[in-house]
């Protein structure tokens, strides 16, 4: 069988696709990956989505947004891709493998593998998920009003989610493991001119701390990397901002991608190019944060989930 449209990755881009798609006749099928719903998943409460007057738990919006899809005649299939083969001129489908080494064939693919917040490894960051971190300042920031937070990071990230977060809190600590920030001059500026900002050079974060949230986190000072000390201070939040990974390795022999590995697509459609950048590749399709290093916002994602679906169903009225 080859299917009209096959959807990867569960989060807004995804289910928004499988729900323009599925009304479109398309009868789309979505894989479903290991994170269900995407990175909206590790954020405690979504308040800046349109519809929830009183914000929603994430798990009930990306619930919400499945049964939309399945309404509409959507189906799933929960498993990991493992492999894909495009093809380059649209004569034969596209072909996807997944983990039990079943292969599906497809005229059109959604690409809608999102990207992955980097953290930094250390073992507490686990076990507070949900409790006081948080790799999103825009989506989290509300929730620490008139609090204190940490922002680790140097980049030019970092510097926007510390300036962010200082219109809300009250103290924000930038904690950067170099003695100077990467970000650029006038971020840089406006940081180091912001009075509720206290950046510390050459800090590591140790481990944070507290009953069942954080309450703070425990820095190493390494002054010229020799001489140590620990530091301890009081944080309500702790901010990742130490860059994303976007999920498209598996993409790498087929699709042009960016230094940092994000898709390129044409101008503001969500069609792909192939690898020599300047081809098109028909019917391949990113939308969301896969192929988005400037927003990675839920509802950007979903837009261009929604581009994406109809794209497809153009593509396939051309064929
Ligand atoms: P970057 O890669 O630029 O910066 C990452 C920062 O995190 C660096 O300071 C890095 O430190 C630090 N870091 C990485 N790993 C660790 C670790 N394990 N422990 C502690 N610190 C760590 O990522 P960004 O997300 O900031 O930016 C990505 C791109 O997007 C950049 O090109 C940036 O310019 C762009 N951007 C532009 C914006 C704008 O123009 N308004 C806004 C946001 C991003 P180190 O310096 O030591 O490597």
């Amino acid at each position: 069988m080859i299917y009209p449209c096959l959807i990867i990755g569960s989060g807004p881009a995804g289910y928004t696709a499988a729900i323009y798609a599925s009304r479109a006749n398309l009868q789309p099928v979505l894989i479903e990956g290991p994170q269900l719903g995407g990175q909206l998943m590790i954020t405690t409460e979504v308040e800046n989505f349109p519809g929830y007057p009183d914000g929603v738990e994430p798990f009930q919006m990306m619930d919400d947004m499945r049964r939309q899809a399945e309404r509409f005649g959507t189906q799933f299939i929960s498993n990991l891709v493992t492999r894909v083969q495009f093809c380059h001129d649209g004569a034969q489908p596209h072909q996807v493998w997944l983990e039990d080494d079943r292969m599906l064939q497809a005229w059109t693919v959604i690409i809608a593998t999102g990207a992955s917040a980097r953290f930094l490894g250390i073992p507490s960051e686990k076990e507070y998920q949900g409790r006081g971190i948080s790799a999103c300042a825009t989506c989290d920031g509300f929730f620490y009003r008139k609090k204190v937070v940490a922002v680790v990071g140097g980049g030019d990230t970092a510097c926007e989610e510390a300036q962010y977060l200082s219109g809300l809190c009250d103290k924000v600590y930038m904690i950067v493991r170099k003695p100077f920030l990467r970000a650029s001059q006038i971020m840089q500026d406006r940081v180091m001119n912001n009075p509720k900002i206290e950046v510390l050079f050459e800090h590591n974060t140790l481990r944070l701390t507290g009953e069942n949230k954080v309450e703070g986190a425990d820095l190493v000072y390494r002054k010229n990397q020799t001489d140590e000390q620990i530091r301890h201070i009081d944080i309500n939040g702790f901010f990742l901002a130490i860059g994303h990974q976007p999920n498209t390795a598996l993409f790498a022999d087929f699709l042009a991608r960016n230094e940092e590995g994000y898709i390129l697509t044409q101008g503001d459609s969500t069609e792909c190019y192939q690898l020599d950048g300047q081809h098109i590749f028909p019917g391949v399709f990113a939308a969301g944060d896969c192929a988005d290093p400037h927003f990675r916002q839920a509802i950007v994602a979903a837009a261009s989930g929604c581009k994406a679906a109809m794209q497809s169903d153009r593509y396939l009225k051309s064929k």
